[in-house]
């Protein structure tokens, strides 16, 4: 081999070693998350996608008015709204119920919804046994 094939080979190498060696001197660029040891300190982007949750204030209380269009939104009947009627006879959820098991975290859903009444949680490690463990009930209580 000669010096000039040596010193090209070298280069080349470093060249295809670039990323690293920058890592290596400056580790606070890193971006490679240590899970699951970091599983108490994971900093999700904004946009994950986790699964569908609905916000509720400090009452507990949501701004689902179960119009249903999310239900309408949803391509695989992820979603039910079960509605149900207050003290003034109107119209208000019952239950917002959310099968984790068939949802594909399209964002349809988050979409369609005008009271932004759902998004798309940072929840992970959602495995269960049992696929009707992965229904939820999202709302705390019915109507508002
Ligand atoms: S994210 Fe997509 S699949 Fe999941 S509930 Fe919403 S619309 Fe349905
Ligand atoms: S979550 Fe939004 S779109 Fe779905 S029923 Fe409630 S208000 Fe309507």
């Amino acid at each position: 081999m000669t010096l000039s094939r040596l010193f090209h080979d070298t280069l080349s190498m470093l060249k295809g070693m670039k990323v690293t060696i920058l890592y290596l001197t400056r580790p606070s660029r890193v971006v490679t998350q240590q899970y699951p040891e970091n599983r108490e300190t994971l900093k999700f982007p904004e946009r994950f996608r986790g699964q569908v949750v609905m916000p509720h204030d400090e009452k507990g209380e949501h701004t689902c008015t179960a119009c249903t269009l999310c239900e309408k939104a949803c391509p695989n009947g992820t979603i039910s709204i079960l509605t149900t009627k207050n003290i003034a006879s109107k119209r208000v959820l019952g239950e917002f119920i959310y099968r984790f098991s068939t949802c594909t975290l399209c964002n349809l859903c988050i979409e369609a919804c005008p009271f932004d009444a759902i998004r798309m949680g940072h929840g992970f490690e959602m495995a269960a046994y049992k696929r009707d463990e992965l229904d939820y009930v999202l709302n705390k209580k019915e109507g508002r």
